[in-house]
């Protein structure tokens, strides 16, 4: 253990000499009281250092020590449910052994090591195995089956001894030998967070992340392995939105990352998760997630580390062969810290203050989302998904945080606090939002869904920006200058908006809409469109159509329960039944 000294100390950052024996990204414990921190910079003996804890009574002449370990996770079974800080310190842990706020300096490890887990071995003595191979299983949760892999730093062996049990985390559950070398396999493995974790080959997305809201599936889908973001001005929905995708998506796994700037954001975060229901089994959600929340005594440098502790955690589910979805909120708070840090780094200031290597750190971030064939000899596929968050000040979609985002994720869901106002929800605008796995995930639609679904979807877009330029025009000139044809787009655009896009997230059927259904959907409401337009050119008046009674059915129709769906077939044999015939 090298000791240095503190010389000087500015907020969150904290420069120390006689550092030359440390290395980039080290974790040092800061001064008398052991604040943990972690080396950004080093020049000669000087090191800087971003400390995760509050600095305040910290002076120069304290001591420094590095532990010459980059910051790292403890993973294994235990993660699941578990609220941890940036720092991966467990929450509830910590207030019980310290009370409401975090002592500094507290050392509590990430898992709990003397639980007794029941391991279930998968692999027999004598078989042969390698790094990422699956020795056995623990059941975690009522909904996670954990699966005990041999770590990516491990070499390929024989297995010379495993066997059933109750064991902690730290107890060797198997031994492994490689070259004569005999390896023990413990049920925790430890990861530096900064580093992606291993896997044996990316693969492009081919199917969609469904998640049951209408707009997102049809309109600007996500891939399972892809990545999206959404700015969240206040009142907009975010919050809901960010339920609903961590309720309903068909993912396996949820990883929630928390930067709330305001202490009471985080708390609502804190409070409100551990109430949601995993609407498939009535279990806890929290079952099946892992939430990274800093606290408000935890000074801005903790965003990063939480930032990448959260992906690490997935990743981990991912190499276990499952689905996992991420959900950071919100990037710009992260950004706004490397901002800070940089600033007092004096480094040299990119757009609007923030460094220039903003956006090659937001870009690793993203990567590390992905379809991946993961290590381990059966070729298991695991899949990560990254949604951020963004906040705008003031909404302003240019400014770089946003920008700098954008260029990198493939779907943008642009939550608009317009239509929020007018009571639209989901409140994301369906002109400016854009998914580029729209045409990717074509084939899988085609295949899975109906041959005509990418059609359909593309006519309905296409009503959807006519509206926005007839608009326009009746705004200028009046709707006495529509043609009955352009009038009737104005109203199936109405239609697509209040009996598709809007999507109520507090209605027993409506909060959740399979692909079928919401194919089904579209196609009734175009199928009007379409006899509608027929009848309009055989001399049928626009208001007779619009007066059927069927539109009413149209209008309900989003309220049929998923095991009815069928009966929208009807509805379409009533329009053409009901539609004024050509005379
Ligand atoms: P934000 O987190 O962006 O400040 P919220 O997610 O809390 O906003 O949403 C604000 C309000 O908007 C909610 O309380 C709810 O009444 C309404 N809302 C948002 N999304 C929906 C939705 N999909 N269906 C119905 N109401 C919604």
């Amino acid at each position: 253990m090298k000791q240095g000294s503190i010389v000087k100390v500015s907020g969150p950052l904290v420069v120390a000499e006689g550092m030359a024996d440390a290395k980039m990204y080290d974790v040092v414990r800061v001064g008398t009281r052991k604040l943990i921190g972690e080396i950004i910079e080093l020049k000669g003996d000087k090191a800087s250092i971003q400390v995760y804890e509050e600095t305040s009574g910290l002076g120069p002449g304290e001591p420094v020590v590095s532990t010459g370990l980059p910051l790292s996770v403890e993973l294994g079974p235990g993660l699941m449910g578990s609220i941890f800080d940036g720092i991966q310190r467990p929450l509830q842990l910590v207030n019980q052994i310290a009370g409401d706020f975090i002592t500094r300096g507290i050392d509590v490890p990430g898992l709990d090591h003397e639980k007794k887990w029941e391991f279930t071995p998968s692999v027999a003595e004598g078989a042969r195995v390698e790094p990422g191979d699956e020795i056995g299983t623990v059941q975690e949760t009522v909904l996670v089956k954990h699966k005990v892999m041999v770590p990516p730093d491990a070499k390929p062996g024989v297995v010379k001894r495993i066997e059933k049990g109750q064991f902690t985390v730290d107890d060797t559950v198997a031994v492994v030998e490689a070259d004569g070398v005999l390896q023990e396999i413990k049920m925790v493995q430890r990861w530096p967070v900064r580093r992606p974790r291993p896997f044996k080959e990316k693969l492009p997305p081919v199917a969609p992340m469904i998640t049951g809201q209408r707009v997102i599936d049809t309109f600007f889908p996500i891939a399972k392995g892809g990545t999206a973001c959404v700015p969240g001005p206040f009142g907009s929905g975010k919050t809901v939105i960010q339920h609903q995708l961590s309720k309903w998506s068909d993912v396996d796994i949820i990883v929630f990352i928390g930067c709330g700037e305001r202490g009471n954001e985080m708390t609502d975060v804190l409070i409100e998760f551990p109430e949601l229901k995993d609407p498939r089994s009535g279990e806890p959600l929290m079952k099946r997630t892992v939430l990274v929340a800093n606290t408000s005594n935890m000074p801005v440098a903790a965003r990063e580390a939480s930032i990448y502790t959260g992906i690490t955690i997935a990743e981990y589910y991912r190499d276990m062969g499952y689905t996992v979805a991420l959900m950071a909120d919100s990037t710009s708070r992260w950004a706004e810290a490397l901002r800070e840090i940089s600033g007092r780094l004096e480094e040299m200031p990119g757009e609007e203050g923030y460094p220039a290597y903003l956006g090659s750190r937001l870009a690793e971030f993203y990567e590390r989302a992905g379809r991946v064939v993961c290590l381990g000899s059966d070729r298991r596929e695991g899949a990560l998904s990254a949604v951020g968050a963004v906040s705008p000040p003031g909404g302003d979609l240019s400014e770089p945080v946003t920008q700098s985002t954008l260029r990198i994720v493939k779907a943008f869901w642009g939550l608009d606090d317009r239509l929020a106002a007018r009571k639209h929800f989901p409140a994301i605008n369906w002109l400016t939002s854009y998914s580029l796995y729209a045409d990717r995930l074509g084939e899988y639609f085609e295949k899975q869904v109906g041959s005509d679904y990418p059609k359909l979807r593309e006519k309905a877009m296409s009503l959807l920006q006519q509206e926005a330029e007839l608009q326009e025009i009746v705004r200028l000139v009046g709707i006495d200058a529509l043609s009955p044809q352009q009038r009737l787009t104005l109203e199936t655009a109405k239609s697509l908006r209040e009996d598709f896009l809007y999507q109520s997230a507090f209605h027993e059927v409506d909060t959740y809409c399979s692909m079928r259904k919401q194919y089904k959907l579209l196609k009734l409401i175009l199928r009007f469109h379409e006899v509608a337009l027929e009848a309009l050119e055989g001399g049928a008046r626009l208001d007779q159509i619009l007066e059927l009674p069927v539109r009413e059915r149209i209008a309900r129709a989003r309220f049929i329960p998923e095991d009815q769906v069928d009966s929208i077939d009807d509805i379409e044999a009533e329009v053409v039944r009901q539609m004024p015939k050509a005379s």
